[in-house]
């Protein structure tokens, strides 16, 4: 609302309170709609370990054009298809670790709370009723209209275009309740048979979840306007008090697929096959963990390219961490020896790296710089491990519990290294077994053994690899 960061104080010491809206459950999910909630899940993280008690509400609009449509076109009731993608969409969390809200609410299932708020509004001024059922909200009587995304009401008069439903009494008035069309789900109300709009849901849900005010409302940041703009004026007019509704607003930038916008290309989805950016593909490729850990790579706040090519580095980052997590498993399980000075310096460093963590996340949850954190850890604890089990020096079993400690505690924030990853095809490993085979192929050679070079060659060709003898005698390979 202040376009800057904020001190964040709590409405209830100890507690905070969250909404996020949720998705329209039409398609399968695509990996844009994960940011928000894989973002959201991060604070949950955050404040639970800071011990805050959370409660986290995100709604399913399971009422709405779009899912009538998809209905409409299989044949199918519009519950059937709301069900089967909410399934989808819980499948697609479960994968990425994102832990479920205290409550989903379903428009389906807050019919009666909707036509109350609704019917509040026009009660107190703020909405008006056509004469075929249709209510709109009236922006021109809320004076603070426009406020989280700073637009003014006379200049968003002055661009609204002119094929305009000239039963409105201003351009920007928006449904709140939509008269019911034949076909077409609907539900009584004392304003005539039909359906909500979008933007009331929310009010109504967030108001019966978390009450008057609550601390954090979130989601992308095309939502900004109107989504929540609008359902600020409703919170806000119903409840006729301008601070109450959400206290700090947290908008998540959106997610680009290979430089494009990702609504535009899921436009195209249903035109280009092999678009690999439904959730539901890339987990069929890659562990949850690895979207996760793309994502933890910028600031929510940033946009952010997702391609196939960010997803492989990720998951290379990824599987040095879980490096680290089997080296800390190993010492773990080593009988106790003597405490050193080695060991305290090395816990010392821990907490140092530890602090620089929590201040990156106190800091607007900056997770990129917080993974600076983990890295740093990560490699201190190998350090100490090739140590002990290498050089053989003397392993402090209280201080290393502790370190270790740190590093699960920062990784549990992040909510990464909870699954088993499997490592990415390991490329140093491959370049490795590469020079040793390239190293008998020159030997075979240079005893002239022509025919064991020749089928060293063609082997690697079965492989897919193919051998470039170079002019200076070097041997490089490549894949075909
Ligand atoms: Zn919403």
């Amino acid at each position: 609302m202040t376009k800057k960061k904020e001190i964040f104080y709590p409405l209830q010491k100890g507690e905070v309170s969250i909404y996020c809206c949720g998705i329209t459950p039409y398609s399968d999910p695509h990996i844009g709609n994960a940011r928000p909630f894989i973002f959201w899940d991060i604070v949950r993280r955050y404040f639970k370990q800071n011990d805050y008690r959370v409660v986290y509400i995100q709604n399913f609009t399971d009422v709405d054009d779009k899912i009538i449509a998809a209905a409409n076109e299989e044949g199918v009731d519009w519950k059937k298809i709301s069900d089967r993608y909410i399934a989808t969409y819980f499948e697609a969390m479960d994968a990425l670790n994102v832990k479920h809200a205290d409550t989903y609410p379903r428009v389906s299932e807050t019919m009666d709370d909707i036509i109350t708020v609704i019917q509040g509004l026009i009660d107190k001024g703020f909405a008006y009723k056509l004469d075929n059922g249709d209510v709109f909200f009236s922006v021109e009587k809320d004076p603070n209209y426009g406020k989280l995304s700073g637009r003014k009401l006379e200049d968003m008069q002055a661009g609204a275009r002119v094929d305009i439903d000239n039963r409105k009494h201003h351009p920007m008035d928006f449904a709140l309740w939509k008269s019911s069309k034949p076909g077409e789900p609907s539900w009584d109300s004392p304003f005539g048979k039909g359906r909500p709009g979008w933007h009331i849901e929310c009010s109504t849900m967030s108001l019966k979840y978390l009450g008057e005010k609550f601390d954090f409302h979130g989601g992308g940041s095309d939502l900004i306007f109107p989504h929540h703009e609008n359902e600020i004026a409703q919170s806000q007019c119903y409840i006729g008090d301008e601070h109450s509704f959400a206290q700090y607003w947290l908008h998540n930038g959106f997610i680009t697929i290979n430089n494009e916008k990702a609504s535009k290309s899921t436009e195209k989805a249903s035109t280009v096959k092999n678009n690999f950016f439904t959730l539901k593909d890339i987990l069929a490729k890659y562990p949850g963990e690895v979207v996760r850990f793309f994502m933890l790579g910028t600031h929510y706040r940033s946009p952010l390219d997702f391609s196939e090519e960010r997803l492989k580095e990720a998951q290379k980052s990824l599987a040095r961490l879980q490096t680290t997590k089997d080296y800390i498993k190993t010492l773990l399980a080593r009988p106790e020896k003597i405490s050193t000075n080695l060991a305290q310096t090395f816990r010392d460093h821990a907490r140092m790296i530890y602090q620089d963590f929590c201040d990156a996340m106190d800091d607007d949850f900056n997770t990129a710089l917080a993974l600076a954190s983990v890295f740093a850890l990560s490699k201190e604890i190998n350090v100490y491990y090739q140590n002990v089990v290498l050089e053989k020096e003397i392993y402090d079993p209280a201080n290393f519990e502790h370190v270790a400690g740190l590093f699960t505690k920062m990784t549990n924030m992040l909510g990464i290294l909870e699954q088993e990853v499997e490592l990415p095809e390991d490329g140093q490993l491959a370049n490795n077994l590469m020079d040793l085979i390239i190293g008998l192929r020159q030997e075979a050679r240079a005893k002239k053994n022509w025919e064991l070079a020749d089928e060293i060659r063609d082997a690697l060709k079965e492989l897919g690899i193919a051998l470039e003898d170079m002019p200076n005698g070097d041997v490089h390979w490549k894949r075909i």
